[in-house]
């Protein structure tokens, strides 16, 4: 059976590197928003609970209650729905534009999001007093505000404009605070690339770490090495082995045709595990070098040999760059029913 290796020291270096930055591992809000980047979320809560994170960022209530019992509060970064809203202790929504400060229930925990440029979720700036006047009004318990960055992990201007237009907004908040009687408002903005560039001492409460805590950074290497350690290994086990002729194919349509005599054998993973399909044609390598023969199927893909097990990747940025894409969406893709292991 196909399986993901989890290396928690690897994990744990990943977040006290960050933490470092921080002033604490406890000053990390930590991101397990879709299933982990597809680590796996129940794997992944409690190791970062042992490392002394209190704080999780997830998807939907349904992630924050599979992870509630390992942290102190989660935040819930998507609900389209905000009457449905469940009044938990642990649970924070987080509030992305006016309308929705009228639709929860009073009592409900919120962040309220603030668009400093992104241009995606959260209130204006111009109506961040309304949004007071809102959360007041409707008994909401304002207990945060937030914002994102549209540009932390690009070269240029962009990152540090933001990051002026949120220094404003914060000291803005902080007055609307105490004239609304919102107290111990906490505040946090930064993802994964505007923790790394972090240079002077961090002045918000939390920051929420996502893709550097598994390991990665999608950012320009100019801007700075970083010691991050991926967590995660993708690993096949063999399903078949057989040895083809001269002019024996491979797959469907038939793309690979065996040039000499060859040992190939087929294993236990797929694109309907959450791998890009891959055509046949070009390069794509597994971990020890060998390349996939003919097209991947849903299920299985071949390769020369007969190793009984193969690591499909133990680094994600190989295959982001020959699909095109970021190390995010090849780990977010992986399938929740893949066995995970943690090793220790
Ligand atoms: C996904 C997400 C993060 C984490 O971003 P990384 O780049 O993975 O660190 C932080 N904040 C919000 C609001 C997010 O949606």
């Amino acid at each position: 059976m196909a399986y993901i290796n989890l290396d928690f020291q690897a994990y744990k270096h990943n977040l006290e590197y960050l933490g470092s930055k921080l002033g604490g591992v406890h000053k990390l809000m930590i991101v397990l928003k879709d299933n982990a980047y597809g680590h796996g979320l129940t794997q992944m809560a409690p190791l970062a609970a042992a490392c002394g994170v209190k704080r999780a960022v997830v998807k939907n209530a349904y992630e924050a209650s599979e992870v509630s019992a390992f942290f102190e509060k989660v935040l819930i970064l998507i609900e389209a729905n905000p009457e449905q809203a469940i009044k938990d202790e642990k649970f924070i929504y987080a509030c992305d534009d006016l309308s929705a400060l009228e639709r929860f229930a009073s009592g409900v925990n919120i962040h309220l999001k603030v668009d400093t440029g992104m241009g995606r979720n959260g209130v204006r700036v111009s109506e961040l007093e309304l949004a007071f006047e809102k959360a007041k009004a409707n008994k909401l318990n304002l207990e945060g505000i937030f914002t994102h960055f549209y540009g932390a992990d690009m070269l240029g201007s962009d990152f540090y404009v933001q990051e002026q237009n949120y220094k404003k907004v914060k000291q803005y908040a902080k007055e609307l605070a105490s004239a609304y009687g919102f107290e111990h408002l906490i505040f946090h903005s930064k993802n994964s690339a505007a923790i790394l560039r972090l240079n002077a001492e961090f002045e918000d409460d939390f920051a929420r770490a996502g893709i550097a805590s598994y390991g990665y950074t999608d950012m320009d290497e100019s801007v700075g090495k970083y010691g991050l350690k991926p967590v995660l290994s993708l690993w096949a086990q063999k399903l078949s082995t057989r040895w083809l002729e001269f002019g024996d194919i491979v797959g469907y349509g038939g793309v690979f045709r065996a040039k000499e005599k060859m040992q190939v054998s087929s294993y236990d993973l797929g694109y309907g595990d959450g791998l890009f399909r891959f055509d046949g044609r070009g390069e794509y390598k597994l971990k020890n070098g060998k390349n996939l023969l003919g097209r991947m199927s849903m299920d299985c893909f071949s390769i020369e040999g007969d190793d009984k097990q193969v690591c499909v990747f133990d680094d994600a940025r190989y295959l982001a760059k020959i699909n095109d894409t970021i190390s995010y969406e090849i780990l977010a893709r992986l399938c929740p029913n893949i066995k995970r292991v943690v090793l220790r």
